[in-house]
């Protein structure tokens, strides 16, 4: 499975390279590895996606619901193989590749699956940044590290703030640096049902890659946030330099949307995706799409993965290139 979707991606990287020559040689792009692909149910397969610059060896992980068994699922599909790691015969590769190509977390929104796999292995870590929007930091303080459900391992919050883990408040719009990657991050907020939920767009050189937290369609969250992230990124797709994007889609379309408590479904994925083709005023026809987060089902038959990817070729009327986030895969943006 991770091969064949590498070969998409690199066939894919070939068409751009195709269609927008002169693109690949100041475009550095991104390695993608899926450490936790579903949105609940599945305990060691919760959201994190590792994001590197291409060709690097570090990178930062987006959201945390899954950290060690994500890490060992990659490993063992031999994702990591080129990695250079440190020499340090006392700790296991595990440990290296956690302490070592995870240079920070970017934490979407506080929900469980996609913070539990960062608690979990907190007291075993590494000193590192936690970069989120004040409203996520302030939960991540007040209701996880504060020594009644964890430990305080990070520098704020209840005493004694250990200082393991440094929050970095983000502000929306607002590029920062990720420390000790070559990577930079740009957040903006998005309506998560009754809680707010981020977007982030890395970039590294030229090239760009968003990727979103949980969030419902605007619709329904009766707001304009996705359309104003939509509006903020079209200069760069129309640029070329956006090179795709990872969004969720937790249900097929046979949920009701007085059920979708701030997420989407296929049918409102293609409708936001119809709203940033009509920003950016340009086919978007192979553009790739990782669909994140889907919620598994507990009912005999078809499995969500499979519904929802019929559901969206069914609708792909832009020629979207949608590929389906599954643990260990790698994907070259
Ligand atoms: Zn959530």
């Amino acid at each position: 499975m991770r091969a064949r979707f590498r070969q998409i991606a690199l066939i894919g990287g070939f068409m751009a390279a195709m269609l927008f020559p002169g693109e690949l040689a100041r475009a550095r792009g991104f390695d993608v590895t899926v450490l936790g692909a579903h949105g609940g149910l599945e305990d060691g397969n919760l959201s994190a996606y590792l994001v590197r610059e291409q060709g690097t060896d570090v990178g930062v992980l987006l959201d945390a619901g899954t950290v060690m068994n994500g890490i060992e699922k990659a490993n063992a599909a031999h994702d990591f193989d080129h990695l250079a790691l440190p020499n340090d015969p006392k700790t296991s590769r595990t440990g290296l590749l956690i302490h070592h190509v995870i240079q920070g977390y970017l934490l979407s929104h506080a929900h469980l699956d996609h913070v539990a796999g960062l608690l979990a292995v907190s007291p075993d870590d590494r000193g590192k940044p936690i970069y989120a929007l004040p409203s996520v930091l302030s939960v991540m303080q007040d209701d996880l590290f504060n020594h009644r459900v964890w430990p305080n391992l990070a520098d704020r919050g209840a005493k004694p703030a250990l200082g393991l883990y440094h929050y970095h408040d983000l502000f929306p719009e607002r590029t920062v640096p990720l420390s000790s990657t070559k990577l930079s991050v740009t957040a903006y907020p998005l309506s998560h049902g009754a809680v707010e939920s981020t977007a982030f767009l890395l970039r590294s050189g030229s090239d760009a890659l968003l990727y979103l937290g949980d969030t419902g369609p605007d619709a329904l969250e009766k707001g304009d946030r996705l359309a104003a992230l939509w509006k903020a990124v079209a200069p760069l797709i129309r640029a070329h330099q956006l090179r795709g994007l990872i969004i969720e889609c937790s249900y097929d379309n046979s949920r009701p949307d007085s059920q979708l408590y701030g997420h989407l479904t296929p049918a409102w994925l293609l409708r936001e995706l119809a709203a940033l083709k009509a920003e950016a005023g340009v086919s978007m026809k192979g553009f790739p799409v990782l669909v994140a987060h889907i919620k598994p089902l507990l009912t005999s038959g078809a499995s969500a993965e499979d519904l929802i990817a019929a559901q969206l070729q069914a609708g792909n009327v832009e020629g979207f290139r949608f590929l389906i986030a599954r643990q260990g895969l790698a994907v070259s943006f």
